[in-house]
Formats: structure tokens, sequence, C-alpha cells
């Protein structure tokens, strides 16, 4: 089933419904943006683009994303979101890795890409054109066909394309409806986080709805705005990295805003520390929900519904919100030791998933594919271990394990040790080659007026001994990649050159 099925339904019984916004202005009702992206595909399709062919969308945040998405979609064709904050070099890899027959840039990043690439650039004026012309048919896609790539954040390494299918998309969004939220046509879907990744992944299910998709004029986070959205457009659905819940609670406190038109937050992509989640749901109210994924499984690998981020009398409240929830109802999750075996609740292993949503592997790349799935399993690269209740609490990705003196140490731990102490903003904790002890724990601090020994005595008050970084490097501020994850990758290379 060809996903735009779903636009194409509601704008036949919805048509006047309000479907895309800049800001607070409406650019298109149901009718006009089913209307504008057959016309899309009409475009697409005359230009000699057919079924199965890769056409990219290097756009910013914009509702015109959601036009040139679904005109690709129902040409037959799949899309090829690339971040908008990579530099147009990154976008030439992508491009040519996905042999892309025609890119969509917004304004400012088309330029950038014109010198550099072959691959035919369709501006705003271009996309306008098309989507103001004769309408097509939706094209006929079975389940396993192509719909987009995603290209993996990469925190470290070359970006690896993951064969996201038709039929995996509506699976995770119906998976959705059963384990993270409900959708109603009056539900706004606030697109802050890049489209190009699960922010954008997420309109599929407003789609179906026939909620609003709105866009602010900023195109991407900016508190203020948020805020004075939720007053003027509320309810509102967004996601959001776990550093911008943090931003957004301590901007709202100081303006003295419970941004009551924020419906729902959800949250992921990265560790939510338990101290900043208690603080949001204080403030904000039961709006959040969590959520586990990654690019090879998206956004339905768990879920912890928004009842159990805010449970506070359950006796298990507080270990449940350090967790990830329980595996979303269309996949299955175990953990494995390191020849993939299950091992016993509460062990630590790597988090294997199977089901619906899981890639059929990496794009043109058999090895890496091979590497990731093993037996039928997504070998996610993350550590963690399961509950007797199903509760699964993620550790680390297995290669920011710090193995000194022969003991795992889990860098989260310590960084939630960490995190507790009122003046620590953000934290990194990462493992530093050493003679002695193979690895020794070291912590990157953004921080306020605290030195180290009052660091390593909050510490000390809370976990054990052998976990206690062994040095403290201040910090401005952290290196993170375009998705808010922090690069530890780099932390690395600091420590490496201060050691030369
Ligand atoms: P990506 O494929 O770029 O979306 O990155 C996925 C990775 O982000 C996962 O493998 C996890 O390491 C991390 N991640 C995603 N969701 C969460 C979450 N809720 N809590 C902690 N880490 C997460």
């Amino acid at each position: 089933m060809n996903l735009a099925l779903w636009l194409e339904r509601v704008a036949a019984v919805a048509g006047e419904r309000p479907a895309l916004f800049r800001g607070e202005t409406c650019v298109a009702d149901y009718a006009a943006f089913q209307r504008a992206a057959a016309g899309v595909a009409e475009g697409l399709s005359a230009r000699g683009i057919a079924p199965g062919d890769r056409v990219a969308l290097f756009m910013k945040n914009v509702p015109d994303y959601l036009i040139a998405l679904y005109g690709i979609w129902i040409a037959g064709a799949a899309a090829v979101p690339i971040n908008a904050k990579l530099h147009p070099r990154e976008a030439q890899v992508i491009l040519q890795d996905t042999q892309a027959r025609a890119v969509f840039a917004t304004d400012g990043l088309a330029e950038g890409l014109a010198d550099i690439v072959d691959t035919p650039i369709f501006g705003m004026d271009t996309l306008f054109e098309m989507a103001a012309g004769e309408p097509r048919e939706i094209a006929p896609r079975a389940a396993d066909d192509l719909a987009w790539l995603f290209f993996t954040s990469g925190t470290t390494g070359r970006p690896k394309g993951v064969i996201i299918t038709h039929g995996m998309l509506s699976t995770m969004s119906l998976s959705y409806l059963a384990d993270v939220d409900e959708v109603s046509p009056e539900d706004g879907a606030y697109y802050m986080a890049p489209m190009s990744h699960g922010a954008g992944l997420y309109a599929l299910v407003h789609v179906l709805k026939g909620a609003r998709h709105i866009c602010p004029p900023s195109g991407g986070f900016d508190t203020g705005e948020l805020l004075a959205a939720a007053r003027a457009q509320g309810p509102l659905h967004m996601f959001m990295a776990p550093t911008m819940v943090r931003r957004i609670t301590d901007a709202a406190k100081a303006a003295g805003d419970r941004a009551q038109g924020i419906k729902t937050v959800v949250y992921g992509g990265g560790p939510m520390y338990v101290s900043d989640i208690e603080e949001a749901v204080d403030w904000f109210g039961p709006k959040f929900v969590q959520i586990y994924g990654q690019g090879e499984c998206p956004m339905s690998i768990s879920a912890l519904s928004r009842a159990e981020v805010a449970d506070r009398v359950h006796p298990d409240w507080h270990d449940r919100l350090a967790s990830v929830g329980r595996a979303q109802s269309v996949v299955e999750v175990a953990i494995g030791d390191a020849e993939g075996n299950p091992v016993a609740p509460g062990d630590v292993g790597e988090i294997m998933v199977r089901g619906h949503t899981v890639m059929p592997g990496y794009w043109q790349n058999p090895e890496a594919t091979a590497k990731t799935i093993q037996n039928g399993w997504l070998m996610t690269g993350d550590m963690g271990f399961l509950d007797t209740h199903g509760y699964l609490t993620l550790r680390d990705r297995s290669k920011d394990v710090i193995i000194s003196g022969g003991t795992n140490v889990y860098p989260r731990e310590v960084e939630e040790a960490l995190l507790t102490h009122p003046e620590v903003r953000e934290v990194s904790v990462v493992g530093r080659p050493s003679a002695e002890w193979g690895e020794d724990i070291v912590a990157f601090v953004v921080a306020d007026g605290v030195d180290e020994a009052a660091l390593d005595a909050h510490v000390l008050a809370q976990i054990a001994r052998f976990k206690r970084p062994k040095a403290y490097f201040f910090t401005d501020e952290l290196p993170k990649n375009n998705y808010g994850k922090v690069l530890k990758t780099e932390l690395r290379e600091r420590l490496k050159e201060m050691d030369a």
C-alpha cells in the first residue's frame, strides 16, 4: 500500500480541514495539500522520474516539505530526506550514494549545492510550478517497496542509508496510535526538530488522522516561539530531543508559562536524565511520552507512556522513569550476550529487536547489513537490560562502555550521578586509554562555580568508588551533532590531543 493513500482519503472526506501552516498562517487545507502533492508527482514524472527512483529533500522545516514528500510518494519514487544542517559536501555524498535522480532544496541550501553536484536541483519555484500543474494518480506500491532512505545521524564514521519501506512506515504509524498517543483532527503537529528525522516520520500519523501540520517561522527550536505557538495554536504535539526538553523547561519556568497549549511532547533520540524529566513533568504536567528507536527501527522499539512517566505513586515509578518503557506492539525486544544468546532478566547485554518495523538492511551495503542483522534480529549496538515486567533500561552504546580494571562501567550511570549536582548543567563521561587500568573514567562537565573536589565528593556519595571519574575537564559546551547528540568520539579525540 502506498502511504500517500492516507492523504488522498483524508482529502476525499475532509478536504476543507486546515492542513499546512507556516506559523499561524494556513497555507493549504487537505484538498489543496493533496492537489499540490499530486501536481508534484506529475511534475516529477514529466521530468523522467519513475517508480523506485530516489528523490532527495535538502530542505529546512517548511510546509512545502510535506508537499514534496507526498509528491515523491504519489509518483512511486522514494524520498531521501537529508538533514538541512549538513554541509553541502555531506549532502553531496548522500546524493551520490543513493544515485538520487533529483533533489528538492529550499532557498539558501540550493545555492550551496549548485556548484558541486550534477543532480538536478529543484528549488522552491520549481516545486510551486509542479504543485500547480496537472495532478497524477497514486502509483501502486507494495509493502516492501522503498519509501524513505534514512541517513543515520552518525556520531561515528560515515552515515549509512537505512532502507525504510512503505510497510514499515504504516506499521510504525499504527504502533504510534497503539503505544504512544492518540491523535485527533484538532491537534497540530509542530515541527521544530529536523523533518528529515523523527519529527518528519511523525507527520504520517498526523496525515492519517487529518490533523494540522505547523512549521514555526524560524524553522527550528526557539523557546519563545514555541511558547507563543502553544498559546495561539494548541493543542500541539511535538518531538523533542532531551536537550530541548531541558531548554523549554528552563524558558517556561523563567516566563512563568505552563504552556497549556502543548498536548504531547514525545522525547527520545538520546538519554533523558531522570532529574530533567521529573522537573519537566512537575512544571508542565503529564504531557511527556518517551520513545526509543533508531533509524534501523524508526521510532518504534519501545515507549514509556504519559501515565507511566507521570505516575508518582507507583512503587517502581522512579526506576520506570529511568527506563525507555516497554516494547512497542509491533516488535519483540530481547537482550543478548556477545553471541546473541538470551540473558536472564536484569542482566545487561546488547538490545536486539525483530518485527515489522525493523529495516530489511542498509542501502547497498551488504557488509554493514550482515553485521547488524543477525539471525533475523537487529543488533542495535545499544546495551541495556529488561526487568521481569518488560521494562527496558538503556545503558550506553556498546562502544561507549568503559572497561576499567576489567570491570564494565556505564558512563550514563556516572553522568546521572553528576547531573544531580545543582551546579552541573551538562556532562559527558568517556574512557581514556590507561596503561594501568585499560581505561580511565574521565568527565567533561559544563558547570558554574564548582570544583573537582566538590564533584568528587558528590559522586562518591552516590555510586561505587571504582566508577568515580579520575579526571574532570570543565568546558563551556559539549560537542554535539546536528540532532543534539553528544559526540563522544570528539571528546575522546580531545583526550588524545591532550595526551600528545
Ligand atoms: P538514530 O539512528 O540517529 O535515530 O540514533 C538512534 C540511537 O539513539 C539509539 O540507538 C540510541 O543509542 C539512542 N536513543 C534513541 N532513543 C533513545 C532514548 N529514548 N533514550 C536513550 N537513547 C536513545
